[in-house]
């Protein structure tokens, strides 16, 4: 009786942790011809929308994408890029940045949010920089991710953007809310699930594609399929996305609060 009841228990904890994304998500039983030739459209409309696609985030140099990249964690571009100008500045080479004076990078980039920890990984990475790969910022994944505030994303970003090598997909938060309305991702938990995101992405498209991919599905995401509004009526992807028009937003917290009192009582 009791293990029946801690079964049940842990059925209704594992609905309850399940996103809206994962139960809305028809990926799983599309099979993989139909995926990969809605994949390749997908891919076609996403070029005639955005043929210019790049990154949003200003930067004249390897390091200085690096430095923009990392501001950019819970931050908006359009923020960084405001603070990016006076940076680069004053810091323009690895060893400026390893000799930094704590205070005074944090002060530069406390708009950003999370500064004291981003002014700590930019001074680390600038110290690895200059004393491992010779000022250098590498180009390898195995070496990126030896530069303290650099995961796979950021290390995507400087391989694809920088780098012209296409190694990985990017996984933002507009990625990972796309490919999951899109139905291009079927073994991710939910949206934030990135490395899932990415091993899908990648085998659904061409590597060739993938630093695009990144750049364009960002820019979806800005301008039309915002996390808040998916502007669906204007998506010229409707046809080809099993979200289209499904979207419900979810309930506000004010609005959760007294059920949630109710609960704990
Ligand atoms: S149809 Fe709607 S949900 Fe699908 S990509 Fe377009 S805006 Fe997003």
């Amino acid at each position: 009786m009791m293990a029946a009841r801690r079964a049940s228990k842990s059925k209704v904890s594992r609905r309850e942790k399940q996103s809206p994304t994962q139960k809305k998500s028809s990926a799983r039983s599309e099979a993989p011809a139909a995926r990969t030739a809605r994949a390749e459209r997908i891919l076609a409309e996403l070029h005639r929308l955005y043929p210019d696609a790049d990154c949003a985030l200003r930067h004249d140099s390897a390091l200085h994408l690096l430095v923009a990249t990392i501001l950019s964690a819970q931050c908006t571009d359009d923020r960084v890029n405001k603070v990016t100008p006076a940076l680069f500045e004053r810091y323009r080479t690895a060893a400026d940045l390893a000799d930094a004076r704590p205070a005074e990078l944090e002060d530069l980039i406390r708009s950003t949010g999370f500064y004291r920890n981003k002014a700590r990984n930019l001074i680390g990475a600038g110290k690895v920089i200059r004393e491992k790969f010779d000022g250098k910022v590498p180009d390898t994944m195995e070496d990126l991710l030896e530069v303290p505030g650099v995961a796979r994303k950021t290390a995507n970003v400087i391989l694809g953007t920088w780098y012209k090598k296409n190694v990985g997909v990017v996984v933002d938060t507009h990625i990972g809310r796309l490919a999951h309305r899109l139905g291009l991702t079927w073994r991710s938990r939910d949206d934030k699930d990135a490395v899932r995101i990415e091993q899908d992405l990648m085998e659904v498209f061409p590597q060739s594609e993938w630093t695009f991919l990144g750049h364009a599905l960002i820019w979806h995401g800005r301008k039309v399929c915002s996390a808040r509004k998916p502007a669906c009526d204007q998506c010229s992807l409707s046809e080809l996305c099993p979200s289209a028009f499904k979207f419900k937003p979810a309930a506000s917290k004010k609005a959760a609060l007294p059920t949630a009192k109710r609960r704990s009582r």
